[in-house]
C-alpha cells in the first residue's frame, strides 16, 4: 500500500539510506532520529559495501569494546609486551585531541576510516571539553577511552613511529616493531618523510596492536594512495569526493543538549526563510587584518555572485510588495562585528530585489579557547547550523568550514584568506568538491623521490582551491 511505502521511505530517510544502523533508543540521541527532518535528503547514497563494512565494524567494536573480555585480555598482554610485537585478539586505534574542534573532527573521520580498513577499534580520548558534544556513534557500545586505560599516563615510555622508521633504516625491519606505538602525524617545521602512504610501512603498522594517534589532519588521501588499501577504499567509496559527507554523518550526531540548541535556533531564525545562507568568517591574524577589509571582501564575494542582494540606494522603503522572499543569513564568527554590520546594512535600505534579509549570529567568542566545554558546544552547534544552509560561504583553510560543508554536502564559496590590511581579487572562489582539504599531503613517492605532480602518485588527487600545497580526492 501507499502507507507502507511511505513508511519505508521515512525509515530509509531517517537511517540516511542505510548509513546508520537501526536499533537505537530514540531518547538517548534525538538528533539521530530528527535531523532528517531539517535537511534535504542527500543525493549521495552510501554504497552497499560501505554499509556492509560499517555493520561489520559495529560488531567488532562490540566484541573488542571497552571493558569487554577481549579488551581486558588485550590490555594485560600489551602491558607485558609493549616493546615487542605480540599477537592480540583485538587491535586499537586511540585518537587523542590536538587543536580546534574542526581539526579534531576531520581527523577523527580519517582515523575512523583508517580503523575500518585495518580492522582496528577506534577509541577517542575526550576530556570534559568534548564529552557532552556527540552521541555514541556505535550501537550498544562506547567509543570513549576509559579513565583506567593503562597507557594513559605519560610515565610509561612508548615507542614512536618516527623512531621506528629511524631504527629500521637500512636494515631488516624484523624485531623493531613494538606492540604499542605513538603515531604522531602533526605538522612540524622540518616535516620528515613519513611514508605513511606506503605499503612497506603499513605492513609494519599492521603488526602494532595499539596505535595512539596524534594528528589534526584529514589524511584520507594518504589512505587512497596506499596500494594495499586502495581497492577496498574504492569499493567502499565509488564516489571519492564524498567521503567525509558519509563518515561525518555516520559519526557525529549532536548530543541532546547540542540538538536542543541547534533545533531551537533553527526554528526561531531559519525555518521560515525561503533561502538560508551560511557565512563563516574566520580571521586568522585579527590584529593585522582590519575588519573593514574583511567586510569589503565578503560583500565583493556575495554581491558579485548574487548570494546576497544589492541595496536599493534610491528608496527608503521597498516599492516591491508582492512575492517578497525572506533570506536568512547565519553568520559564524568569533567577532560580533560581522553580523552587526550586515544586519545594520540590510536594515538601513531596502534591497534592489525586494528580498528581506534577516541576519543572525549565534555567538561571538572573541578568541579561540581551549579546555572549555561551553566554547566547544558553541563551535559544534554553529558548524552544524552552517551545514543546514542552502548556500555556504566559508573561509579558505578553515577546518571549521570543512566540517560544515562536509556534513551539509555543500560546495562552498571560499573567501580568500586575508592576513593584512589588503584586499584580494577575486574575493572568493567556488570549491569543486565538498571534501575537506588534506593540508600536508606527501610530495614524494615510496622511494623518497620528490614528485612534481601529485596525480602521478595517485590519479584522483587534485590541488585544493584554498591551498595549493594541499590535496583532495576527486
Ligand atoms: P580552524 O582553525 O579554522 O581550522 O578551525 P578549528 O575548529 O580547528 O579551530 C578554531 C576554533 O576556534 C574552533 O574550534 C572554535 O573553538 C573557535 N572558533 C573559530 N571560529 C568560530 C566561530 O565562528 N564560532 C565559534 N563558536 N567558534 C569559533
Amino acid at each position: 500500500t501507499n502507507d507502507s511505502s511511505q513508511h519505508s521511505r521515512i525509515h530509509s530517510d531517517k537511517l540516511l539510506d542505510g548509513l546508520l544502523a537501526s536499533g537505537y533508543e530514540e531518547e538517548s540521541c534525538i538528533s539521530r532520529f530528527q535531523s532528517y527532518l531539517y535537511r534535504k535528503a542527500s543525493p549521495h547514497k552510501p554504497s552497499q559495501y560501505l554499509i556492509y563494512k560499517l555493520r561489520k565494524y559495529e560488531d567488532l567494536h562490540r566484541k573488542c569494546g571497552v571493558h569487554t573480555k577481549a579488551y581486558n585480555r588485550t590490555m594485560v598482554k600489551l602491558l607485558r609486551s609493549k616493546n615487542h610485537s605480540a599477537a592480540t585478539m583485538c587491535k586499537y586505534l586511540v585518537w587523542t585531541p590536538v587543536n580546534g574542534l574542526g581539526n579534531r573532527m576531520i581527523n577523527m573521520a580519517a582515523a575512523f576510516l583508517y580503523g575500518l580498513v585495518t580492522d582496528r577499534v577506534l577509541l577517542v580520548q575526550f576530556q570534559s571539553d568534548m564529552i557532552g558534544l556527540f552521541c555514541e556513534p556505535f550501537l550498544n557500545s562506547t567509543w570513549i577511552l576509559p579513565k583506567d586505560f593503562p597507557f594513559n599516563n605519560h610515565h610509561r615510555h612508548i615507542e614512536t613511529y618516527q623512531n621506528m622508521l629511524k631504527k629500521g633504516k637500512g636494515n631488516d625491519s624484523k624485531g623493531i616493531v613494538p606492540s604499542v606505538m605513538h603515531l604522531n602525524m602533526q605538522h612540524t617545521s622540518n616535516d620528515p618523510k613519513m611514508f605513511f602512504h606506503c605499503d612497506h610501512n603499513q605492513d609494519l603498522l599492521q603488526q602494532v596492536s595499539l596505535l595512539i594517534l596524534q594528528s589534526d589532519q584529514y589524511f584520507v588521501p594518504s589512505l587512497f594512495m596506499t596500494p594495499s588499501f586502495n581497492t577496498e577504499l574504492i569499493k567502499m567509496f565509488p564516489e571519492k569526493d564524498i567521503i567525509f559527507h558519509h563518515l561525518g554523518r555516520y559519526l557525529f550526531h549532536p548530543s541532546n543538549e547540542a540538538w536542543g540548541i541547534i533545533s531551537r535556533f533553527y526554528q526561531a531564525y531559519l525555518a521560515n526563510a525561503n533561502e538560508k545562507i551560511g557565512l563563516q568568517i574566520r580571521v586568522f591574524v585579527p590584529q593585522h587584518t582590519p575588519y573593514e577589509r574583511i567586510i569589503e571582501l565578503l560583500l565583493n564575494c556575495t554581491l558579485k555572485h548574487k548570494l546576497l542582494p544589492e541595496l536599493d540606494k534610491q528608496n527608503t522603503v521597498s516599492s516591491i510588495w508582492e512575492n517578497q522572499t525572506l533570506k536568512a543569513v547565519m553568520v559564524a564568527s568569533l567577532d560580533p562585528v560581522y553580523g552587526d554590520n550586515l544586519r545594520t546594512m540590510y536594515l538601513s535600505k531596502p534591497t534592489a530585489t525586494g528580498e528581506i534579509i534577516g541576519v543572525y549570529q549565534p555567538s561571538h567568542e572573541d578568541h579561540q579557547k581551549f579546555h572549555d566545554d561551553r566554547h566547544n558546544m558553541k563551535a559544534w552547534t554553529e558548524m552544524y547550523l552552517l551545514s543546514m544552509s542552502d548556500v555556504l560561504v566559508t573561509t579558505s583553510l578553515s577546518t571549521f568550514g570543512y566540517v560544515a560543508q562536509g556534513l551539509g554536502g555543500l560546495k562552498p564559496w571560499l573567501l580568500y584568506r586575508l592576513t593584512s590590511n589588503q584586499t584580494h581579487d577575486p574575493p572568493c572562489e567556488r570549491d569543486f568538491s565538498v571534501e575537506p582539504c588534506f593540508h600536508i599531503s606527501p610530495k614524494y613517492n615510496c622511494e623518497g623521490k620528490t614528485v612534481e605532480h601529485l596525480s602521478s602518485l595517485y590519479p584522483h588527487l587534485r590541488e585544493c582551491v584554498d591551498y595549493s600545497f594541499g590535496t583532495k580526492l576527486v
